[in-house]
């Protein structure tokens, strides 16, 4: 039984998600003391319940804690059963998130699984549908399984309600990849999406898009949701280059102008391009999961944020592995996974 203190670090939900998928991978029990004592609402929204009911249906787990506002959750799990699962959420919370916690075990399963997920899909402080689907899970793909997602239904804060599926093609094991260089930018696209808001909102955001970023009128698309249960705008901006797919996300709240969500997401890019590094801040922590399950492989990456080496954190709890970081030059970091010892 390993006991994590929620409270080090980062100190938010992170740090149970990344603990339940390495359980169920690696079958080791857990006990999680101050749940996201870092965060001003601590411990166990319903998005981090839903991730950990989820967990532990995949993993016919035994679990203590499992209430909404709970500060400790004890999970033991008893075996990893990969097929057709639907998660819900239950309110607006994120739904990617809750993906993201039972995808490392099913990635590794013996057969298939048909998911969906009900929730959040564009929350602010969570990866964005967008996200996994054009950046997080090509980066798994090349790794071996494969994922296809769709998203059926937008969810925005507060009534929620969106919908997506992911169907995966596991393996047997995920093989190490690095990542050390982004190659040419060979595609850029804009994406304002308006859900039952007037459309002039995203019009304002790709304008600050255009100023900020100079990117051309044919690279920015307005998005028009017809079908939400609440009204909602997200500005997601794709940058494709010859070895990876970045996706930089804000998402617009009521009393927040059109003109600062978008640019919160250019500035993000603009600093990407600058930089050129291959992975961004928000791809960096997520991606340590997979890279340390495969035991192997690497990436260059900006300074690593306290989401990162917290993560790494719990990773270590679980996998006898660790990371190395150098610093090839100033606002460049490079991560590599090797075995420990
Ligand atoms: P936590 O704050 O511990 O619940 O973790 C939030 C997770 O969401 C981290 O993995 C962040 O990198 C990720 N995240 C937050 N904002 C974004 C974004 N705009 N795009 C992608 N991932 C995000």
């Amino acid at each position: 039984m390993i006991t994590i203190d929620g409270a080090r670090g980062e100190g938010g939900g992170q740090v149970l998600r990344t603990a339940l998928a390495l359980s169920l991978v690696t079958g080791t029990a857990f006990t999680l003391l101050n749940a996201r004592a870092a965060r001003p609402n601590p411990g166990l929204r319903p998005q981090h319940l839903a991730a950990l009911l989820a967990a532990a249906t995949v993993g016919s787990a035994d679990v203590e804690g499992a209430d909404l506002g709970s500060r400790r959750v004890v999970f033991q799990p008893r075996g990893v059963r990969a097929g057709e699962y639907r998660f819900d959420v239950g309110t607006a919370g994120s739904a990617t998130l809750v993906a993201q916690t039972v995808l490392p075990p099913l990635l590794l399963a013996s057969v298939g699984s048909a998911l969906t997920f009900e929730g959040g899909t564009h929350n602010p402080m969570a990866p964005p549908f967008d996200f996994l689907a054009r950046a997080f899970f090509p980066m798994i793909e090349r790794m071996g399984p494969r994922l296809d997602a769709a998203l059926d239904r937008y969810g925005f804060y507060p009534a929620g309600a969106g919908r997506f599926t992911v169907r995966i093609t596991p393996v047997s094991r995920l093989v190490p990849l690095d990542v050390g260089e982004r190659g040419d930018v060979v595609r850029r696209h804009a994406r304002a999406i308006v859900a039952r808001l007037p459309s002039r909102i995203a019009e304002r955001e790709l304008a600050v898009v255009q100023r900020i970023l100079g990117w051309p009128a044919d690279e920015l698309e307005t998005v028009v949701v017809e079908r939400s249960a609440s009204p909602g705008n997200a500005v997601t901006l794709d940058v494709t280059s010859a070895r990876i797919t970045e996706v930089f996300s804000a998402i617009g709240a009521r009393g927040v102008p059109a003109e600062i969500v978008a640019e919160r997401a250019a500035v993000d890019a603009r600093d990407y391009l600058a930089t050129g590094v291959p992975v961004g801040r928000h791809l960096a922590d997520q991606f340590l999961v997979p890279l340390a399950l495969a035991g192997g492989g690497g990436f260059v990456t900006f300074p690593l944020t306290l989401h990162a080496t917290t993560n790494a954190d719990v990773i270590r709890a679980f996998l006898d592995i660790e990371f190395r970081t150098a610093t090839p030059r100033a606002g460049v970091v490079r991560v590599d996974v090797a075995p420990r010892g």
